[in-house]
């Protein structure tokens, strides 16, 4: 029997290939999906902050359109920034034209000068990867501010290997046209994302749940890697021959017995932020075109924000708009107000916005509601010593049957050249909070596919 731990899409993902008759799945919450569960209330629904599909994996497109009957909705993404007091389309570094002067032409000279200083230091960390990008100006007084925000630390405590293609490293010609008017074509990484006209995100994975053997509201507190044996918060013990794990790496360490105190040591080296979602809701329509908007200013608590009716607008009452906001938090950057305050600070945030307006409600601010939701993992923050840790605990775990694989202590993996996982592994490890990866969903999708893969 393979027990998974986790009933997340990488634990759903993994039962599947395998076969759901040939495993069991423990899970804590009361529903599966983990991140990508979505909940309904009052109209409305809400995902786990904001959910696109932006995968080019054919695979996953076709597991996710059979998921839905085809019924889904792919479209052109839009993208927006504020930023004091203002709207910039996204990338800012492209569209400087909507910064506001002096700041704009102080951007594009220390753009150009960087771009035109030909001896360039190879970046040893994040910010120094920003500043040769794109000038320290420009990247001091944006990313930089959004990386404290959204990633909770400063952009030189970052590395450089999560990047991939995911930051739009612009030309000189980009930029000094992007100064002057719009750019005529999309620079941003995703210009089109798929997502299911009803049901939220979760719609999509619901196809890979469909006869799975779960053990809801079952918490997994103890491992004895050697006995092959976990033990739950009920106080049941289960054997297992083979053991996924999909839980955050720092708990599952936790757990597990046996384990050398370095490994210990490196697992609480490892650092995740995590994020209150802010949802509001009026009864007035939409205010912006944008399906997501990200917000650099760091006196303001909202760092992204999404319309759930952007995304499908089966997802709010009709005429109604239903607005979420990511406030991100970790022990490098503890929430800055209390917790009781979040909603209505928030409320005045997307007020002065415009997204959220009391003067097109019936009875005036009466009618705007929100609440929060609290997502205690949310991004794996991949700083400079993160590999190391990895390459600790990795090893460590390697006598109770876990087998290395190629670029295991990488945020990322390249799926045209992923093997099939040996099927003798006793212990696996998948998912984002399970590997400690930069995982999407298509990428949690993949990892349970190569779970399941004869080589
Ligand atoms: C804010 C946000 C936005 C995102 N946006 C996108 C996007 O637009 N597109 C995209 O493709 N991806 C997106 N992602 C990433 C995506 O959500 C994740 O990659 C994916 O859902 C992770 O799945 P997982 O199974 O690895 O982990 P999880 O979903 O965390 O699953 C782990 C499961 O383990 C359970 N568990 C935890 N502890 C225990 C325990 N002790 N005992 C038993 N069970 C336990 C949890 O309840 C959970 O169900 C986003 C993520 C976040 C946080």
């Amino acid at each position: 029997m393979t027990v998974i731990l986790g009933a997340g899409l990488a634990g759903l993902s993994v039962s599947y290939h395998l076969g759901h008759e040939r495993c069991l799945l423990l899970e804590r919450a009361s529903h599966a999906f983990g991140h990508v569960h979505t909940r309904t209330r009052e109209g409305f629904t809400w995902d786990e902050g904001p959910h696109v599909s932006f995968t080019k994996n054919d695979y996953v497109r076709g597991v996710f359109a059979e998921a839905v009957g085809e019924e889904l909705l792919e479209y052109p993404v839009g993208i927006g920034n504020w930023f004091r007091g203002r709207w910039i389309d996204h990338p800012a570094q492209s569209n400087m034209y909507q910064v506001p002067e002096p700041l704009r032409t102080r951007c594009i000279e220390s753009f150009l000068e960087t771009r035109r200083r030909r001896a360039m230091r190879v970046p040893a960390n994040y910010a120094e990867w920003l500043d040769a990008a794109l000038g320290p100006v420009f990247a001091r007084t944006f990313p930089a501010a959004y990386t404290r925000k959204y990633w909770t630390v400063d952009p030189d405590r970052l590395g450089l290997d999560w990047i991939g293609k995911r930051f739009f490293f612009p030309t000189e010609e980009e930029v000094l046209a992007g100064a002057r008017a719009p750019l005529d074509r999309q620079t941003h990484y995703i210009t089109h994302v798929r997502y299911p006209r009803r049901g939220g995100y979760q719609a999509f994975a619901s196809r890979l749940a469909e006869g799975a053997r779960i053990q809801m509201e079952t918490e997994v507190v103890g491992i004895d890697l050697r006995e092959k044996r976990v033990c739950t918060s009920d106080g049941r013990i289960l054997a297992y021959e083979r053991l996924v794990n999909t839980l955050p790496v720092p708990n599952f360490i936790d757990m597990c017995g046996n384990l050398p105190d370095a490994a210990r040591e490196a697992a609480r080296a490892l650092d995740c932020s995590s994020v209150w979602l802010v949802e509001a809701t009026a009864p007035h329509p939409t205010q912006r075109p944008e399906h997501w908007i990200y917000v650099y200013d760091e006196d303001l608590l909202s760092t992204r924000i999404n319309c759930t009716e952007r995304l499908s607008p089966c997802n709010a009452l009709e005429g109604h708009t239903g607005v979420q906001v990511e406030v991100y938090f970790s022990r490098h950057r503890p929430l800055p107000c209390r917790e009781g305050t979040l909603c209505d600070k928030v409320v005045d945030e997307l007020t002065v916005m415009g997204l959220l307006c009391p003067d097109l409600c019936p009875n005036g601010s009466r009618d705007i509601r929100a609440s929060v939701h609290r997502v205690p993992w949310a991004n794996v923050i991949f700083t400079r010593e993160t590999a190391a840790a990895l390459e600790t605990i990795w090893s460590a775990l390697e006598p109770f049957g876990l087998r290395r694989e190629p670029s295991d202590t990488h945020p990322l993996t390249d799926w045209s050249a992923a093997k099939p996982v040996p099927q003798d592994s006793v212990l696996v490890m998948a998912g984002r909070f399970g590997q400690w990866k930069y995982f999407w969903t298509d990428d949690c999708v993949l990892r349970g596919r190569a779970v399941g893969m004869r080589a």
